[in-house]
């Protein structure tokens, strides 16, 4: 049964990967709510990735609102993509797969892939266009530390497109060995669904804290959206909180939901830039975890039954919230962040809740090259 949302999401992909997908649903289904799978899970996430992340009050940086924000910057690896990268690694272990295959495009999730690959003792091998690796090499000498290989994929634009592309040809070829760690809650059935429930702790511990704090839900709860993992982790405990405004940001450039339109990307049916023939359109953004083309299906449902809003954040607007950050409360957020920061500002809301995505270290290269107004040149978009 895979799973879809509303007209979003199912599985396009090759005849040869069903039962592989076939195999992770029932293996999913019966781990989801099984108490070892949670106890593991719940004591790598504290003991070794930093759960529980606090909530930090930001009264410098919103002086006119009460803004708090959910700290996945202090998370092991510098953002929320390690919660999805161990929950993946503990599902590969009970099928039995010792050999993990993930594709990056800035690196973020390549290094998350290798640590938690490190700490298993998996064999990690991931897929990166030659020009990303020539961008992130800082991320590609910090994978092969971890002990990973990084393949290089030398076609086409040599972005992460190709080496979704190549990995997905590797999975083929080696399905019953192999198990595919997705990144985002992107891609076929039943992928969406379980990177929502592998992050859908951040917004779990946020709802409680708030409460916890002030006594009462927050008027709003916003989060960047490049394929929508930390959001969907962020929104997912709110939802049946009707009077709390779900507020997801996209990169200008890479504005999926919000000038998007439906289509194929990845395996699943979402809403994505295309043309009018259906060709993927490239990505801009100076935040490389929000250049991607696609979004993940859920946030494409959320959008269409008006539960959630998704709203566009420029380059400069970014940049300005990064650097206010950074001088009113001593926190260098990642520039995906820095999105959800910048509209969090402007919501008019009092009581708002921002999820903090990830860390600014891997960004001050381009921040201090960034000229403000500039436009990034075509075909420089990775992502994730
Ligand atoms: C990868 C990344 C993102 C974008 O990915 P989502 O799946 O949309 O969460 C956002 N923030 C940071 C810090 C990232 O590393």
């Amino acid at each position: 049964m895979s799973q879809t949302f509303g007209v979003y999401g199912g599985r396009y992909v090759p005849e040869t990967l069903i039962p592989a997908l076939d195999e992770l649903e029932s293996a999913w289904a019966s781990l989801r709510d099984d108490d070892s799978f949670r106890a593991e899970l719940h004591h790598l996430l504290t003991t070794y990735a930093g759960r529980p992340t606090p909530l930090t009050r930001v009264e410098r940086f919103a002086p006119d609102q009460r803004m708090y924000l959910k700290r996945e910057d202090l998370m092991h690896t510098g953002a929320h993509k390690i919660n999805n990268a161990v929950g993946q690694a503990v599902i590969a272990q009970r099928l039995g797969k010792k050999r993990i295959i993930a594709e990056t495009g800035a690196g973020q999730h390549g290094v998350a892939t290798a640590t938690v690959c490190a700490r298993f003792g998996l064999e990690c091998i991931v897929y990166m266009g030659s020009e990303d690796m020539r961008r992130q090499a800082p991320n590609v000498e910090r994978m092969g530390l971890l002990g990973a290989e990084v393949r290089p994929v030398e076609f086409g634009t040599r972005t992460l497109k190709e080496a979704t592309s190549e990995a997905i040809r590797d999975w083929i070829a080696n399905v019953d060995t192999t198990y595919y760690l997705i990144g985002s809650c992107v891609g076929p059935a039943p992928y969406p669904e379980i990177v929502r429930e592998l992050q859908r702790v951040i917004g779990h511990e946020a709802r409680e804290q708030i409460l916890q704090v002030e006594g009462r839900l927050p008027e709003t709860v916003v989060a960047c959206v490049g394929g929508g993992s930390n959001a969907i982790g962020m929104f997912y405990d709110f939802v049946p909180d009707e009077d709390v405004r779900l507020i997801g940001v996209e990169a200008a450039g890479a504005a999926s939901l919000g000038t998007g339109r439906p289509g194929v990307l990845h395996g699943a049916r979402s809403s994505l830039l295309a043309d009018e023939d259906g060709q993927i359109m490239d990505a801009h953004s100076i935040s490389a975890g929000l250049d991607y083309p696609g979004v993940g299906p859920e946030h494409a449902y959320l959008r269409d039954t008006g539960r959630a809003e998704y709203v566009p954040c420029t380059d400069d607007e970014a940049l300005a919230a990064f650097h206010r950050l950074c001088e009113t409360e001593g926190i260098v957020p990642a520039l995906e962040s820095s999105h959800a920061l910048a509209r969090a500002l402007d919501c008019g809301d009092e009581l708002v809740v921002v999820c903090l995505s990830g860390r600014g270290d891997k960004d001050l290269a381009e921040v201090l090259n960034y000229k403000p107004g500039s436009q990034v040149e075509p075909g420089l978009g990775v992502s994730t």
